[in-house]
């Protein structure tokens, strides 16, 4: 699936705009949020363009895999001994940027329920 040249996530993924990545493979990039909420705070995205992770769900499973056991690596090599994954999904969700991505929180108490 192309890359979207409007896309703010795409363009990190193609170097066009700069990120601080933690991780890279064929399936996923990471890198830190720009306005972090917690001492880790690093998005993982998928390599196409895809605007959530509902639309992310009709796709090949292994992608889905890959954000989950990349955040498994980028946790173990932060020192987390705990950590919290988030999909925002939609606007009233709190979705603002529409290229799917999985939060990765962690390295503070992490209180429940999120508001
Ligand atoms: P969401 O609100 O779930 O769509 O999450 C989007 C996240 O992207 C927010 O936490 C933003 O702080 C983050 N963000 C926006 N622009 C950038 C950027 N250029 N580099 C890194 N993170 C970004």
């Amino acid at each position: 699936m192309p890359l979207d040249a409007e896309c703010l996530f795409c363009k990190i993924i193609e170097g066009n705009i700069p990120a601080d990545i933690v991780y890279r493979d064929e399936n996923v990039v990471a890198f830190r949020d720009i306005s972090p909420k917690a001492p880790t705070h690093v998005l993982i995205i998928p390599t196409v363009h895809v605007e959530n992770v509902a639309e992310l769900a009709k796709m090949s499973s292994v992608i889905t895999a890959s954000l989950f056991s990349a955040a498994k690596e980028i946790a173990d090599s932060e020192g987390l001994d705990g950590y919290r994954t988030v999909f925002n999904t939609g606007a009233s969700a709190g979705q603002s940027v529409f290229h799917a991505h999985m939060h990765l929180l962690g390295g503070r108490p992490l209180t429940w329920p999120p508001g």
